[in-house]
Parts: C-alpha cells; structure tokens; sequence
C-alpha cells in the first residue's frame, strides 16, 4: 500500500541476487521476495528508517505512470 509518491523524495538501490541473502515482504504486493533474487531497496531520504524491499516488477508498474 506505499505509495511511491506519497514517500517524497527516494534513493533507489538495486540489490544483486546474490546480495539478496534473506527474504522480504514486498510492501506493494504483500508477497515474499525470495532471498537470492534481485530487488529494490527504496529509502525514503527524509526517513531512512523507513527503507522497504520492492519487487523490481512491483517498483517498475508504480513508477511508470
Ligand atoms: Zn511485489
């Protein structure tokens, strides 16, 4: 349910499958991102406590509109 827009300003990384060492919940889809595949860390720049992992599908549909 976050909202790319609603978080202001983002730093994106893309983390490497084989950096990607235990799995995640994606915030946009509620499902697990399976340690070892490739993903996004998306750190608000205001809150970087706040930092989720975004399927790269997930990311990619919610930035593209
Ligand atoms: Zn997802």
């Amino acid at each position: 349910m976050d909202d790319p827009e609603r978080l202001g300003e983002v730093e994106v990384r893309f983390i490497q499958s084989y950096l990607a060492g235990k799995d995640y919940i994606c915030p946009n889809c509620n499902r697990t991102i399976a340690a070892g595949t490739g993903h996004y860390v998306v750190v608000p720049v205001e809150a970087p406590d706040l930092r989720r992992h975004w399927h790269r599908g997930c990311w990619d549909r919610c930035t593209k509109r």
